[in-house]
């Protein structure tokens, strides 16, 4: 019922002609896939040529981050038209990186999700405990505060939620498929009592955290994984399309 989505958060990685090199390897492995959503989400310098090389192909554009405004006296902002204008249509809001290296509030995250729908774009809403939070106890208090304040207000139905655990993103400790899907089904939860169970089963709720080609199957076959937000393994246009093809 849901479509599959795979992403690929490339981060801080590729110069213009690295990124070139990545999709156009990318685009023959998967140019067969047709009953899931692909997407890559490049840095900001590289989604205009990333985007000439996609067209006509089964894999669409992200932007990992945006600034809320849609011009301005911003320096160093990029805005959801500048996105829109260069081929995107979703935008990586919320990751945990943004949230713990730039210190982002979920009171700015919320602005960035309002504008990214006001302005056609689809936003992945990244939230997660971190292991602090898990040792402690207050994963679903956290991810329930995340979600609440990050979707606060919104009258679309058209996003994205990527569940992150903190500790298993770029540390090679993935959870294990009964973790995540015991936060996603609770995400589904969250979500159904905000809007309605017709919003909650049609949400896609991606997990994220040290996902490989061998461990892609076991945490996708589960029931509220609806896919993947791939950090280093989507920088490889092997492992990131065996993940893409997983059965
Ligand atoms: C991410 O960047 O969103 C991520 C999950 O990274 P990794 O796959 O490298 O853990």
């Amino acid at each position: 019922m849901r479509r599959l989505l795979i992403a690929g958060n490339w981060k801080m990685h590729k110069t213009v002609g690295e990124a070139i090199e990545l999709v156009r390897e990318l685009k023959n492995l998967v140019s067969d896939v047709t009953d899931r959503d692909i997407l890559v989400c490049p840095p900001f310098t590289a989604l205009y040529p990333v985007s000439q090389e996609l067209r006509g192909s089964n894999i669409d554009l992200g932007a990992q981050n945006m600034f809320y405004e849609l011009e301005g006296a911003f320096t160093g902002e990029i805005s959801p038209l500048m996105l829109k204008d260069v081929g995107c249509s979703y935008v990586i809001l919320g990751h945990s990186e943004r949230r713990h290296i730039f210190g982002e509030t979920d009171e700015l995250i919320n602005k960035k999700v309002l504008s990214a729908l006001e302005n056609g774009l689809i936003p992945i809403l990244c939230v997660g405990e971190t292991l602090e939070d898990r040792e402690s106890g207050k994963t679903k208090e956290v991810v329930e505060r995340q979600i609440k304040e990050g979707l606060k207000g919104i009258s679309s139905e058209e996003f994205v939620i990527a569940y992150e655990p903190v500790w298993a993103i770029g540390t090679g400790r993935t959870a294990t498929p009964e973790q995540a899907q015991e936060v996603h089904e609770f995400i589904r939860s969250i979500i159904e009592g905000m809007f309605s169970k017709n919003v909650a089963d049609r949400v896609r709720i991606l997990y994220g955290g040290s996902v490989k080609p061998n461990n892609a199957a076991d945490l996708l076959a589960m029931p509220d994984i609806d896919g993947a937000l791939v950090g280093g393994a989507s920088l490889k246009a092997d492992s990131f399309s065996k993940i893409v093809k997983f059965d």
